[in-house]
């Protein structure tokens, strides 16, 4: 068995002849920079959300802090977020001046924990971003009841969970992204959406403000060599586009496939009492970006994972190190963050992707099993 954590060989074999053939096409056009190809996956995207604007741009990176800018935020103003989350959503916000202000997050579903919020709003905070983590949303419901009252605006981190689907308390449905002012996600390869290379998008409702976004990724023109606000350039390339409109038509049909292989490891791990396996609030579907369990603090996780390892299982911790512990982000305020804590100490993230196997889970399972009693 050749596990991987990610199978993207054998997901592209599969749809193989339809990707060269649009990547030839983009090659004959030489249209690479802003083709039409792109302004054509942007189309279909926005469909696929139900119809908000798509300004794709060069990485999930980008497309936060291309969201940021455009909310004219001031240097030194607040902007809240998940403490448990991939570094990139606390970078962009210290990288425009403002300041990041760590929450703490949920201990059943590992997003931001919307009872803390209240406490950390000051006259000084503008913004939250909640971050839809492993691949599946935060309570954005409660979430956007707190922003409306502080005047708050929302931008959803949604680089783990595009396609995730949340459903409000009066049975309306939406996709991940498109709940808060703006939303931004990536098309990392690895992604549940991911190109071959580097590539990232922007959501958003509003018209005026998807203008300003997309003046903003191409040198806050409007019109060539007029520059009407500050920029950057930050624009997905049409090969990366062509590819991504293909894969689009599998998203819907690639979250199914996760979904199946986090059903096939809950049955198997469930009875596990050393082992938690992920809970899915009801208010959301989950997509697995990763299917990440809590191990019991008797598990000696690095064991666990080389004994995972010389099976040839492959395993990775999202992530070992909170935020507010890292060099560049290490505030002297004495604040801990409990759950995020305890999280770094006890995630594993199991091999989850489109391709996975049946076979290739139970002996994943029976791996774990052999390494916890012994069989
Ligand atoms: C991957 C990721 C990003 C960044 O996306 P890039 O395309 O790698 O820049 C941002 N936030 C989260 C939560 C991510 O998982």
């Amino acid at each position: 068995m050749n596990i991987k954590m990610v199978d993207l060989k054998s997901q592209y074999e599969k749809i193989r002849e339809e990707i060269n053939y649009e990547i030839q096409n983009v090659l004959d056009s030489t249209a690479f920079i802003n083709g039409p190809k792109v302004w054509e996956f942007a189309k279909n995207l926005s469909k696929y959300l139900g119809g908000t604007n798509v300004i794709p741009c060069a990485n999930g990176t980008d497309a936060l802090q291309i969201a940021l800018m455009a909310l004219g935020l001031e240097p030194g103003d607040e902007v809240i977020l998940p403490v448990h989350t991939y570094v990139a959503t606390a970078e962009v916000i210290a990288l425009l001046r403002l300041e990041p202000v760590f929450i703490d997050v949920h201990p059943d579903y590992f997003t931001i924990d919307i009872n803390q919020i209240e406490e950390k709003i000051t006259s000084k905070t503008k913004a939250i971003v909640p971050v839809h983590l492993y691949g599946q949303c935060a309570d954005m419901e409660s979430l956007m009841k707190i922003a409306s009252k502080y005047n708050l605006y929302v931008i959803e981190d949604t680089a783990q969970a595009i396609g995730a689907k949340y459903t409000f308390s009066d049975g309306k449905t939406v996709r991940a992204g498109t709940i808060g002012n703006i939303g931004t996600t990536s098309f990392f390869p690895s992604k549940n959406l991911g190109c071959y290379g580097d590539g990232g998008a922007i959501f958003i409702s509003d018209d005026d403000l998807a203008k300003k976004c997309k003046m903003i990724a191409n040198h806050g023109q409007s019109k060539k060599y007029h520059h009407d606000i500050i920029g950057c350039n930050s624009r997905l390339d049409s090969l990366q586009a062509a590819i991504l409109d293909v894969k689009l038509k599998y998203l819907d049909e690639y979250s199914l496939a996760r979904q199946k292989a986090a059903d096939i490891y809950n049955d198997l791990l469930r009875n596990i009492d050393k082992i938690r396996i992920p809970q899915a609030a009801n208010y959301t579907d989950h997509v697995y970006h990763q299917y990440t369990i809590v191990l019991d603090k008797t598990v000696n996780r690095d064991d666990l994972q080389n004994f995972l390892k010389e099976k040839g299982i492959p395993t990775m911790i999202y992530y070992p190190v909170p935020l507010y512990k890292q060099k560049a982000y290490i505030k002297d305020n004495g604040e801990t963050f409990e759950i995020t804590e305890k999280l770094s100490k006890s995630v594993l993230s199991l091999p989850i992707h489109t391709e996975i196997t049946k076979e290739e889970q139970e002996f994943i399972v029976f791996s774990i099993k052999d390494f916890l009693f012994g069989l």
